[in-house]
């Protein structure tokens, strides 16, 4: 069923060519607002020969460098005497935020007020696009911390008449559940499957609890893991996708594909090989403008920033949910692809081959994946580890084809090389026997061991 609620319709709902002028309006002021405040656009423009005067349309970004998570991070100390993106006073820094993205070294951003009320907003016509309203109850399991999703849904939340449960992480007691009957839940996929076997070990069954509908976000997942997620719990699961850069996108009731919040954000999709921006329908790495509403200011503006994650735009026609903001895939994460004979295996391509339907009746969904030099000269190996519930009931042909046949589907040049250059090795363990419950912190499901 499709809602018709709104967080702002009038904006939410503006046909094409008045979306395109009201962005166009905050390229202008953001390109202004940049050569007037941020150190780091003001000499990035005189570098690169840009009259920021000169740049009027989003088309316009088209034609401008790109900078990454590391032009941040060479831009503040040690490596420079100030924070060269801070774009306000310090005065009027409200918090400030560090990822460490993929290369690890911290990069700073620097939130104003506005730009957390502008961060609530995104997330609040998300939860909104996806049913929630008025009364509502959210147990936010995502982390609180340096990290601005969590604290930004929570503040989405005042705006929408919604409570939130602040636990920051998902082992909590199932009683969180019958006392309050939270209506939704914020999580990753894995965590909310484990919270679901915890429930289940302890008498409370999923599907009989008050939780309407769930929300994923955080990281990439397979499709099929979601399906799983969503069969366990016998709820809808929706997909979020947020940064500290600003890129707050939600999937609506529809669930084809998240909208981009245009009028905040512009986002192109430029491939780095080819060194230009791809058409809709294409594969890249998603690129964002930070949009500044006229009059405003913002603690950290990013113009033609590489997330390095990437995405395809799906479309930018009107949406039945009555959106017309564009909508994209849900992004994968660079840092998880490892190149294998030419082809590129992202960690969701494992995970699909997991979550296969049929997998299911033997796997818990826990995985992890080792990518080796063969015994022979130029030779690959992949060898996945799968866990379950009891490995000498598990039809380990069954598995194994199941896996092979999802996950060559899309990767033509290594089925090809199946057994003569690449090989596929399974491996099912116990419950927690695979490495990364040994690890400390985020596992790596998807690790490369070529040396
Ligand atoms: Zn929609």
């Amino acid at each position: 069923m499709v809602t018709r609620a709104f967080y702002q319709e009038a904006v939410e709902r503006l046909p094409r060519e008045e979306l395109n002028a009201l962005i166009d309006e905050r390229v202008r002021y953001t390109i202004e607002y940049a050569s007037t405040h941020s150190p780091f656009y003001r000499s990035w423009f005189g570098a690169h020969g840009i009259d920021p005067a000169a740049i009027t349309s989003h088309e316009d970004l088209l034609e401008l460098p790109i900078i990454s998570g590391k032009t941040i991070g060479e831009h503040q100390p040690p490596f420079t005497n100030e924070f060269m993106f801070r774009s306000v006073e310090w005065e009027e820094v409200f918090t400030i935020h560090e990822t460490s993205g993929t290369s690890g070294t911290p990069k700073s951003f620097f939130l104003t007020w506005d730009d957390w009320l502008r961060y609530a907003e995104k997330y609040a016509r998300s939860f909104i696009s996806q049913g929630f309203g008025r009364g509502d109850r959210i147990v936010v399991c995502a982390s609180y911390g340096m990290n601005i999703g969590a604290n930004t849904m929570t503040l989405a939340a005042r705006d929408i008449g919604m409570t939130i449960i602040p636990i920051g992480k998902c082992t909590f007691p199932s009683q969180v559940i019958s006392s309050y009957q939270p209506t939704g839940i914020v999580g990753s996929v894995f965590k909310l499957l484990h919270l679901a076997q915890r429930m289940k070990e302890e008498g409370l069954k999923p599907e009989d609890s008050s939780v309407k509908r769930l929300v994923v976000g955080g990281e990439s997942f397979a499709d099929e893991s979601r399906a799983y997620l969503s069969e366990v719990w016998q709820r809808d699961v929706y997909n979020t996708y947020g940064s500290t850069e600003g890129t707050m996108c939600g999937e609506c009731v529809v669930r084809e594909g998240l909208h981009v919040p245009e009028d905040l954000v512009h986002l192109d999709v430029y491939d780095p090989d080819l060194k230009d921006f791809v058409k809709d329908g294409e594969c890249g790495r998603a690129v964002l403008t930070t949009l500044i509403p006229v009059g405003s200011h913002a603690g950290t503006l990013l113009i033609n920033y590489d997330t390095e994650d990437t995405t395809v735009v799906i479309t930018r026609e009107p949406c039945p949910c009555g959106r017309t903001h564009l909508k994209i895939t849900n992004p994968q994460r660079e840092a998880e692809t490892v190149w294998i004979l030419g082809t590129p295996v992202n960690r969701v391509d494992i995970e699909r081959g997991v979550f296969q339907r049929g997998n299911m009746t033997y796997l818990t969904g826990e995985y992890e994946a080792f990518v080796y030099w063969g015994e022979k000269e130029g030779e690959t190996t992949l060898r996945v580890s799968m866990e379950c519930a009891d490995p000498s009931t598990a039809n380990r042909e069954e598995i194994a084809e199941t896996f092979s046949k999802s996950f060559f589907k899309y990767k033509p040049a290594l089925s090809r090389a199946f057994g003569d250059g690449f090989s596929l090795i399974f491996n099912l363990v116990g419950p927690r026997e695979l490495e990364l419950f040994r690890v400390k912190g985020r596992p790596k499901r998807l690790v490369d061991r070529r040396a």
